[in-house]
Parts: structure tokens; C-alpha cells; sequence
């Protein structure tokens, strides 16, 4: 698969949700250079030719597989593990859905909706979107963490302080992660894969594919860490940024009342100018528009904006 890597972890040796106590499928070494087979999302219940009735019937007891969990070698509750991302093998297809009671516009949006995505796994050329547009792309993991150290198991859907589903759209190809290590061997699992995402991932998916990853996993003793942290390689958003950004506020006393506002106020606004069906511009949002906390200093109100790049409609 690799010829760098030291081992490949197969797409069959997944699961679902965190626990300490899932067996691990791979014992590394510190240092160690691993390819990972991730799923994407939807465990493969959508794609090529999957429609909005696919949404509605999802199996959520399948959502969000993980590959791993790898142990690492020596790894200990107060350690850090030190995750370098080298490369992701894109796939080539995606999707992005609205799906029913998920999504920061849930009340306004309870449909489902589905946009299927063919993608240049090279990551040079824009997607097109059905409705219109062209969404650069950066590849990214939305899921990856290490194992809680509180007994049980735990749903794959809220991150935590040891990682999980952060969906951080910046967790990307040269970036290093530090997540605080809990249990014994640390116990570390990757998948989410997306081919593109916004800051906030506002409708709830992204473009999300099935994507092989290539990382290392080292170690750093007794670092004590309250919660995961990481440095990006260069520029974030340089592949947005080209043409400008259209941007909309929400103002007033309430952070989350604000993102909403401006989120709306945006696919008001790129309905109005590209016609495009209001759930449409809400996934295409999620897929490429970027939330910013612009102002909490001058009480009692607080600026949230929501940028949206302009080269998607160049
Ligand atoms: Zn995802």
C-alpha cells in the first residue's frame, strides 16, 4: 500500500464509538509510520447513485466508523501522543447530506437532502456542486482520538478531551496533533475523512469519503495535557482565499444565537444572488464557508461572522 509505512491497517478492523476496553488491532512502536483504510461516514450506505430516501433511512448504529484502535508501545495516562499527518489517498467520491435533527439550522431544515460529489483525488481541482458552484478542496479527518480513560462506551459523536470527532477542518496533511493520553497504550483510532469542510461544519457533514491516511504516532513522556492541541504546516485557508469572501454577521448577547443568525443570513443571501435552494446553500456552507468569532469584548453583544469564499462562484 505503502511503501514507507510500516503497517497497514485494513478497512474491515473498524468500530464504533470509544472504549478502553476495544482490543487493540495493531501493537506499534513509537515512531511508528501507519496507513490507515478509513470508511467514510455513512459506512458506505451512501454513495454513487444513493438518494434522498438513503438519508432517511441511514442506519445510525453503523454512522462515524473509526479504524484502529492501534496501542502504542509504552504510551501511559499522563503521556502525550504526537500525531504527524503525512498524506491522505483520496477516494474520489463524496457526499454531503442534511440529515433530519442534526445541523446548527435543524428547526429551520428538517428534511433531508443529499448532494453526491465526484471528486479529482489529486485535490487540484474544485468539486463541482450539482446546484452550482465549485468548492476547492483540502483533505482532512474529522475523527481522531484516543480512548477515555472513564469506563464504558461512549458515542463516536461528541469529541472530548482526548480527541474523537472534532472535525477540525485545519486537521490536515502536514499537521502535527498532540491529544492527552488516558489509558494504557493510548489507544488510538482515525476516521471521518473530508474531502472538504468548513469552519463549523455547519449542516453537519462535510464532504464526506471514504480516504486512506498515512501518519505517525509518537510518543512524548509525563506532558501532561488538559486538551488536544496542534500546529498546522503553512497557510490554512490559502485555497479559499483567492477571490474574497462574502460575509455575514449575527450580533447580539448569545455566541450560538450568532453563529445561527449568520449562517442564515448567508443562505438568504447565496439563494437570492445564485438561486440556489436554501438546503443547498446550507450544505455548501458546511462544505466551504468559515465561522469567525469576530468581537466578545464589547458587552453585551457579541459579533459572530460568517465568511464565505467568492471563488466558489469565480
Ligand atoms: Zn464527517
Amino acid at each position: 500500500m505503502c511503501a514507507a509505512c510500516d503497517h497497514t491497517i485494513h478497512r474491515n478492523s473498524i468500530h464504533h464509538g470509544w472504549s478502553r476496553d476495544f482490543a487493540p488491532v495493531l501493537s506499534a512502536r513509537p515512531g511508528a509510520r501507519i496507513h490507515f483504510e478509513c470508511r467514510d461516514a455513512s459506512d458506505g450506505q451512501l454513495t454513487r447513485g444513493s438518494t434522498v430516501s438513503d438519508v432517511a433511512g441511514l442506519d445510525f448504529g453503523r454512522i462515524n466508523p473509526v479504524t484502529g484502535p492501534v496501542f502504542v508501545e509504552g504510551a501511559q495516562p499522563g503521556d502525550v501522543l504526537k500525531v504527524t499527518i503525512h498524506r491522505f489517498h483520496p477516494s474520489g467520491l463524496g457526499w454531503t447530506a442534511n440529515i433530519p435533527g442534526f445541523g446548527i439550522l435543524a428547526d429551520q431544515f428538517p428534511d433531508p437532502a443529499l448532494a453526491v460529489w465526484t471528486y479529482d483525488t489529486t485535490g487540484q481541482v474544485p468539486a463541482a456542486f450539482g446546484p452550482g458552484g465549485r468548492v476547492p478542496l483540502k483533505a482532512m479527518a474529522g475523527t481522531i482520538g484516543v480512548a477515555p480513560a472513564e469506563p464504558g462506551h461512549h458515542s463516536i459523536v461528541p469529541p472530548r478531551r482526548v480527541g474523537g470527532n472534532m472535525d477540525i477542518r485545519d486537521v490536515g496533511e502536514g499537521t502535527v496533533l498532540y491529544l492527552p493520553v488516558e489509558v494504557d497504550g493510548a489507544l488510538f483510532s482515525i476516521g471521518d475523512a473530508h474531502a472538504a469542510q468548513g469552519d463549523g461544519e455547519v449542516c453537519g457533514t462535510a464532504i464526506e469519503t471514504a480516504m486512506d491516511v498515512e501518519l505517525s504516532l509518537d510518543l512524548i513522556k509525563d506532558r501532561p495535557l488538559a486538551a488536544p492541541r496542534f500546529t498546522t504546516a503553512g497557510p490554512v485557508s490559502r485555497h479559499l482565499d483567492a477571490a474574497g469572501y462574502e460575509v455575514t454577521l449575527g450580533i447580539g448577547p448569545d455566541l450560538l444565537t450568532g453563529v445561527r443568525e449568520s449562517v442564515a443570513r448567508m443562505i438568504d443571501l447565496l439563494a437570492d444572488e445564485h438561486g440556489l435552494d436554501p438546503v443547498d446553500a446550507y450544505m455548501l456552507c458546511s462544505v466551504c464557508g468559515d465561522l469567525r468569532i469576530s468581537e466578545v469584548v464589547d458587552q453585551p453583544n457579541w459579533v459572530v461572522s460568517f465568511y464565505f469564499p467568492r471563488i466558489v462562484f469565480a
